[in-house]
């Protein structure tokens, strides 16, 4: 949606109609949306782009005709460059029979038809071009001029344009020339355009004519072949070219188009992980089923009056939860969509990055950058090195230096800097602007405004977090407690009907009581079997949890008082950055959440998704590291009632969140395998596409 008042601002660039081209959606996101997603074609393409664009861009003065002396054309550097000498001198000038060397660029350069042996040519690099009569601007890779000629493109050059006469011949004739990264397309009669190399050549033409320069044809120049391509601009082309101009401007201005059905475009779409086009399909087709909130009428133990943080009523309502009380029964189980089933919904992104984060754990180190490094020292010596492309994060634990320099390259990378106490506390981030999606912030914060709005989703996120706890105790528990399991069952129930914010609040306190009772039983600590925690108590503790004092009662923080809850709060924490992180990278305001109530410095959204993946990365990972003995008593050092890790804990413990964020598992609604650190992405950007109305129903996500 255009938000510019000057008309030349308004000008569509020409490689967004090429997208338009190529995919709608694809236009609308990059166009309007402003999000850019670099794949390995698009990378490779702006490498081979930089020698061209290295160049001057210098066309000589066009003569001025009929068409081109109205005021259609805007001020280009074609026109600077041919009034003054040195910024737009041309950057080549050869004779029209040169015998080139057969290079790469010889033959790209030489792309147009063979000139006669009278003329003179010059080529101009990365020359810019814009015409308001079009409403387009485009920089063009190159431009072969022909001066002095009787005859330069092979073509006809009176032959009718839709917009009117056709200027005289000029001075210089013209042949735009365009690089293009991969091959050409097979067509019946040999080589031939793909529809964006076409619509890009046509633009170009176009917008030489309109700045009345005589141009009938351009070449695309394939490296991957190293074959031109020659392209004759017709009417008929030329009336494309602007029905989808017209056609973009109101796309730009509507809703965002539907996604492709299963196009094999999507495959090699670099926004694909951003758009999602099979997975909206299949959960815009889902057949889920969630039960009405009037269902919570007649269950036992909720009502209005649930108040969080009153830990006995909590009890009182987790005690609730585990009868058999058959209201229970009679309310209705949420049905969710099946999974996919093979070949349903494809996987167009990576499992997972291939990129790491660097923890810097140290106190008073410096941490700078030396060319494309990231460098951490102390006192001089070089604690580590990684490179920047291997990066994608970088969390500093209390106290350290970190220079502008580096700061500033990170942003430019889009590689976040986030920041924690010695203690653990995850209090800031920093990042590059990449503030796009608005539209996505809009709904997240009309929707954060109305309660009642937002209650269905917050349902949801506890519902999920609920299901995921119970799973948990299933797989983990030494003998999981009937009664616990059925608590949390109805707990999960009893949160999808909550009438109200507050009730919710106070069923979440409710199984996290249940949960956090039965927590010890999952700690497997003991070597003897007879030893096993759970088996009769839940707080029974063995001799070798005694050793480890993970004597794990119930949950406590701020400060965490025994090694369990330090461990749990660290993991916490490091959630919470990660959460915020993909918060920030879908495009919502992290800190305004539809659950978590705002308050200063809390991360409320990241939260809220976040309560899903609480026990199956956070507490999943602080098990793995006890139960795997990846750490020992003397990892942990207490301070009055606080316990908290040494720098030795603190970075094996690293290596254990790490790998359950790694940790590949089969997506539960799309049969693909992820990552956990994907598949939290992957929920912010479902949740973007319920507020945003492209789907009907935010599904939490669950393990099997
Ligand atoms: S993934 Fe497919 S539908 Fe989505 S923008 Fe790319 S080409 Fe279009």
């Amino acid at each position: 949606m255009s938000q510019h008042s000057d008309p030349a601002a308004d000008l569509l660039p020409a490689r967004m109609l090429n997208e338009f081209v190529y995919c709608p959606r694809l236009f609308y996101y990059e166009h309007v949306e402003g999000v850019f997603l670099h794949s390995a074609d698009t990378r490779r393409g702006a490498e081979e782009h930089k020698r061209v664009d290295a160049g001057k861009g210098g066309l000589p003065k066009a003569k001025k005709t009929a068409a081109a002396a109205e005021p259609t054309s805007i001020s280009s550097a074609a026109d600077r460059a041919g009034e003054t000498d040195a910024p737009g001198a041309p950057d080549a000038v050869t004779s029209g029979n040169a015998e080139g060397a057969p290079s790469e660029s010889a033959a790209a350069d030489s792309a147009a038809p063979t000139p006669p042996l009278d003329a003179e040519i010059i080529h101009a690099r990365s020359v810019m071009l814009g015409s308001e009569r079009l409403g387009v601007v485009a920089k063009l890779d190159l431009v072969e001029v022909t001066l002095g000629a009787t005859a330069t493109c092979a073509t006809d050059a009176s032959a009718p344009s839709e917009a009117g006469p056709r200027s005289p011949r000029s001075a210089a004739s013209v042949c735009p020339v365009e690089y293009k990264a991969g091959a050409p397309r097979e067509g019946d009669d040999g080589r031939d355009l793909w529809d964006t190399d076409r619509m890009q050549l046509g633009l170009q033409i176009l917008l030489l004519r309109e700045n009345g320069y005589a141009c009938e044809e351009g070449v695309v120049f394939y490296r991957q072949t190293r074959q031109r391509v020659r392209f004759v601009l017709t009417l008929e082309d030329e009336a494309w070219i602007r029905r989808s101009i017209a056609a973009a401007r109101a796309c730009a201005t509507g809703a965002i188009p539907a996604p492709l059905d299963h196009s094999p475009k999507c495959v090699r779409c670099s926004l694909a992980p951003v758009c999602l086009p099979d997975e909206t399909h299949f959960l815009q087709h889902a057949d889920d089923e969630l039960p009405p909130p009037e269902a919570q009428l007649g269950l036992p133990g909720l009502t209005h009056d649930l108040l969080p943080g009153d830990d006995a009523q909590a009890a009182l309502l987790a005690d609730g939860f585990a009868t058999d009380d058959p209201a229970w029964l009679a309310l209705p189980e949420p049905r969710l969509p099946r999974s996919a089933g093979d070949g349903e919904v494809r996987r167009l992104m990576a499992p997972d990055t291939d990129t790491k984060v660097l923890y810097v754990n140290t106190p008073g180190v410096m941490i700078t950058k030396k060319g494309e490094t990231v460098v951490v020292k102390e006192k001089g010596d070089t604690l580590s090195e990684v490179r920047m492309k291997d990066l994608h994060h970088l969390a500093i634990f209390g106290p350290a230096q970190i220079s502008t320099a580096l700061i500033q390259t990170l942003c430019e990378h889009e590689v976040p800097v986030s920041y924690f106490s010695l203690g653990g506390w995850f209090y800031g981030l920093t990042r590059g602007h990449g503030l796009t999606n608005v539209f996505t912030r809009i709904r997240q914060f009309a929707r954060a405004a109305e309660p009642e709005q937002a209650l269905p989703l917050a349902r949801l996120f506890v519902y999920g977090k609920i299901r995921n706890q119970r799973t948990l105790l299933m797989r983990n528990h030494v003998e999981a407690p009937a009664p616990a399991l059925r608590a949390l069952k109805h707990a999960a129930s009893a949160a999808l009907v909550a009438p109200a914010q507050a009730t919710l609040l106070g069923i979440e306190g409710a199984a996290a009581l249940v949960y956090f009772r039965h927590f010890s039983g999952m700690i497997k600590a003991a070597e003897d079997p007879d030893e096993i925690p759970g088996l009769e108590e839940p707080t029974a503790i063995a001799p070798a949890q005694k050793e480890f004092n993970f004597d794990f009662k119930t949950r406590n923080r701020r400060p965490p008082r025994d090694p369990v809850n330090a461990l749990l709060s660290l993991a916490y924490s490091l959630l919470a950055r990660d959460c915020t992180v993909a918060a920030l990278a879908v495009g919502f305001d992290p800190y305004i959440g539809l659950y978590h109530q705002p308050r200063f410095g809390r991360p409320s959204l990241a939260l809220d998704v976040m309560e899903e993946f609480r026990p199956l990365v956070a507490d999943s990972a602080v098990l793995t590291a006890i139960n795997n003995r990846m750490l020992t008593p003397a990892d942990f050092v207490q301070a009055g009632e606080a316990v908290n890790l040494t720098m030795a804990g603190r970075k094996r413990f690293f290596l254990a969140y790490e790998k359950r964020m790694s940790d590949t598992i089969t997506h539960p609604l799309f049969d693909y395998k992820v990552s956990y650190r994907r598949a939290i992405e992957l929920q912010f950007r479902l949740l973007a596409r319920t507020l945003t109305g492209e789907i009907d129903r935010y599904l939490p996500f669950l393990t099997r």
